[in-house]
């Protein structure tokens, strides 16, 4: 994976969320992006959900012309220097979007950098898309240039002929869309100019991807990403944001012989030095701590139950497969990582230099803020087999909450 911390190498990621409705369907005269669930408004839950990501590099509003006043009271107290300034949208949501993502061209124009390389197009409305799968729509866009999250169609289907049922509508094949849809940019914007040039409404932009003949992989969404539009789904979204949480700590423990080679990997990352660790995949002693640590917070085997050592499938394989996995099964769990503590045992290479790039690399990884993840390095004294350079040791601590299944 690129380094998430190298600007160069990594991929400029926009996050466009579209505020621009006026609706007020739910009641109470305010739009319903600006009204309060669990106590912030609707916007202030979906503008955060991707500051805490740490692959977005900036997040921008589209917001309607007479909605200055209420986009400053929903954000003033987010700071963020990747909150950009809100952009005005137009009259539909097409609309709103292509303004958005002309004026983010623009931008870069004008600044004379280049227009960002791929972009999250998301509805204000769903405040509460889990980490994880906003993980999973920006992965998807490294092998095609349009993701699109959805769930499965678990009702049987009807149509309604005034009021009597008239058919059963096969529900194979179908799924339900939601937001964020990811999209390489050049890509995306072209489509929505051509829609405007021709003057054709899409419901959604995944759908003018579809037009445009852009493969658009399907990733999963979550039920938490549900979409507030009616007074039952602000009740619902309360429930959803008081359910209780449990707090649950697990630890992890690895150690990796030193070898012949140059480099050792440590962290997805790779650090000089002299020798190489030594293993059955990479050998990244780091990443497996990590990994048995959060399998441990849910009570989930450890790594190699789930990746066998002798399978010759995960031989020299990078580690960050084993960590993506693990916080998978956290948010099948529909758990969150709320921190991750490692510390690295050795006398050389030099850990300190490297600390905060270890934690950028593991942060993308686990799709969580990079405050969340702490890197600590020592050595031994020189005792033991860390002392004499023989391997490295990585101990580490995941602490994850989880919805409480019991009081
Ligand atoms: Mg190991």
């Amino acid at each position: 994976m690129p380094d998430p911390l190298n600007a160069e190498t990594r991929p400029k990621l926009v996050a466009l969320i579209v505020a621009a409705g006026k609706g007020a369907r739910a009641g109470g005269g305010l739009a319903k992006q600006y009204r309060s669930v669990a106590g912030l408004p609707v916007l202030r839950h979906s503008v955060a959900l991707f500051l805490e990501h740490a692959q977005v590099d900036q997040v921008r509003v589209v917001i309607a012309e007479d909605h200055r006043a209420p986009y400053e009271a929903a954000l003033s107290e987010l700071m963020s220097d990747r909150l950009g300034a809100p952009i005005i949208g137009g009259l539909e949501r097409q609309e709103s979007v292509r303004l958005g993502l002309e004026a983010l061209d623009l931008e870069a124009v004008a600044a004379g950098t280049a227009p960002p390389d791929l972009v999250l197009i998301h509805d204000a409305a769903r405040p509460f898309v889990p980490q994880h799968m906003l993980g999973r729509v920006i992965a998807a866009l490294t092998i095609g240039p349009a993701a699109l999250p959805v769930l499965p169609v678990i009702d049987t289907l009807k149509r309604d002929a005034g009021g009597l049922s008239s058919e059963t509508v096969p529900r194979a094949g179908l799924m339900r869309a939601q937001t964020p849809q990811g999209f390489r940019f050049a890509e995306i914007l072209a489509a929505h100019r051509h829609a405007a040039e021709q003057a054709f409404t899409v419901t959604d932009d995944a759908e003018l991807a579809e037009r445009a003949g852009l493969p658009v992989t399907l990733v999963a969404g979550s039920e938490d990403a549900m979409k507030i539009t009616t007074e039952d789904d602000f009740d619902r979204a309360e429930r959803l944001f008081a359910r209780p949480l449990e707090t649950r700590v697990g630890t992890g423990f690895d150690v990796h012989r030193l070898g012949p080679g140059t480099g050792v990997i440590l962290g997805g990352i790779t650090i000089p030095h002299d020798q190489a660790l030594q293993g059955h995949s990479d050998a990244d002693v780091a990443l497996h701590a990590i990994t048995d640590a959060i399998l441990g917070a849910i009570g989930d085997g450890d790594i190699g139950a789930h990746f066998l050592p002798t399978d010759p499938k995960w031989k020299g394989a990078s580690s960050d497969r084993f960590l993506a996995d693990a916080v998978r099964r956290v948010g099948e769990r529909s758990g969150v990582i709320r921190h991750l503590d490692l510390t690295i045992l050795c006398e050389r290479p030099k850990i300190g230099p490297h600390r905060d790039a270890l934690r950028a690399s593991i942060a993308a990884i686990c799709d969580i803020a990079m405050d969340r993840v702490s890197v600590k390095a020592t050595t031994t004294e020189r005792l033991g087999f860390t002392g004499r350079g023989e391997g490295i040791a990585a101990q580490a601590a995941a602490t994850v909450a989880l919805p409480a299944d019991r009081p």
